[in-house]
């Protein structure tokens, strides 16, 4: 073994010994609300397939049309010769469901997350980042020479106290649309409304709200009417737009267009696959015409919501399909997990440190294509391994 190894090994010796190690689970099947699990049939809570199109049969078959039409690869950046029409169209597409002047694409939302801050602000800037925005955030504002300030999580007192203070050139505020281990949804409008008021623009990544929060699923801003107000938006596809991979920014054209020439993950890594550009576009299609996907959804989230609160339970968040079920105790959020897998319901518990101390919880997330009768047996077992252990 070599010096690293030796090192690297006791590491993983104390991630273990802190029970913090992260073992994969094998699913043997496609991506679906019922998957194969240890050879076992179990309903599925914790996808980001919040529309259920990450097995959709037109999706497929339009990324196998696209390999037939457009190849396989492309074997260059962007700017080379890797730009097809289907990349305009896609960027041009994601640009009107979300009223940008602009779009650019990424191979993912971690990139484009990565790729932006540097690229447009420099050490005249200032970027306010909530506390609990995404690693990618925090990650591209440590790339980036603009002054740093990070604010309490959704907390519009603390925000306006350091933007208050600030003389810096351009002022960017920088929030998750929707807190993932949370549930909850940013105060987008207020966020705007601060912004105005301070001469500062405003960027939210909504991973976890594109394609279905707000009425027609536009995303956290739509969420709260105030669409056209928010600069900077990034997310991805690989959640709720088809789920495979691949992310963007959209914004005003002079941002797009800097990024463009400038945007280190866009101008030094691979182009989008064909397939999945086609793909994804076919995606976004099929919410604009199915906006019985988006309703669906919010049903179920409302049913097993407020069934589960019925039942007792603590819920955090509230109108988003990431369920966050409060245990506080990390060894009985394990325990319920288990007996829940038992019962054949596969959700995922959470303790520190992706959650504080003392705030473990089983996260649920809901889809689309989750059938009532799913929905009611997830219920059921909830209700049966909460009493065995009197947690309700
Ligand atoms: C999932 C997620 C990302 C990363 O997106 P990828 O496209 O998978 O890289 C970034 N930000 C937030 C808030 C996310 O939830």
């Amino acid at each position: 073994m070599k010096k690293i190894d030796n090192i690297l090994q006791d590491q993983l010796i104390d991630i273990k010994n802190q029970g913090l190690y992260k073992q994969e689970r094998i699913i043997e099947t496609a991506q679906e609300t019922e998957i194969d699990v240890l050879g076992k049939k179990v309903i599925n809570f914790c996808a980001n397939n919040y529309l259920g199109l990450a097995n959709n049969e037109d999706i497929r078959k339009a990324a196998v049309d696209a390999i037939n039409e457009w190849g396989f690869g492309l074997g260059s950046v962007r700017f080379i010769c890797g730009t097809q029409t289907i990349h305009k169209d896609l960027e041009n597409q994601i640009s009107k469901f979300l009223k940008m002047d602009d779009t650019i694409l990424y191979s993912s939302c971690f990139d484009a997350n990565g790729g932006l801050f540097e690229t447009i602000l420099g050490p005249d800037d200032a970027i306010f980042s909530d506390e609990l925005n995404h690693a990618s955030i925090i990650d591209g504002i440590r790339l980036c020479k603009a002054q740093k300030f990070v604010y309490k999580n959704c907390n519009m007192d603390d925000l306006e106290l350091k933007l208050k203070e600030s003389k810096a050139r351009v002022k960017m505020i920088a929030t998750d649309g929707v807190f993932s281990m949370d549930g909850t949804i940013a105060p987008v409008d207020k966020i705007v409304e601060i912004a105005k008021k301070y001469d500062a623009i405003t960027m939210v990544d909504d991973c976890h709200a594109t394609g279905f929060l707000g009425k027609t699923g536009r995303g956290s801003a739509e969420y709260f009417n105030v669409l056209e107000e928010v600069d900077i938006i990034t997310s991805t596809f690989g959640k709720a737009l088809g789920g495979a991979s691949g992310g963007f920014v959209s914004s005003s054209s002079e941002i797009v267009d800097t990024l463009r020439q400038k945007s280190r993950p866009y101008l030094f890594s691979n182009s989008l696959a064909p397939a999945l550009v086609v793909a994804c576009k076919k995606a976004i299609e099929l919410i604009q015409e199915n906006i019985s996907l988006i309703n669906k959804l919010s049903e179920n989230t409302k049913y097993f919501r407020s069934n589960l609160s019925e039942l007792g339970f603590e819920i955090k968040g509230s109108d988003h399909p990431i369920v966050p079920v409060m245990i506080y105790d990390a060894k009985n959020a394990v325990k319920l997990s288990e007996m829940l897998l038992q019962s054949n319901i596969y959700v995922i518990p959470f303790s520190f440190p992706v959650v504080p101390k003392g705030e473990a919880r089983i996260r649920v997330q809901l889809s689309s294509s989750h059938t009532t009768e799913q929905l009611d047996k997830a219920i059921e077992a909830f209700n049966d391994c909460g009493k065995k252990l009197n947690i309700i």
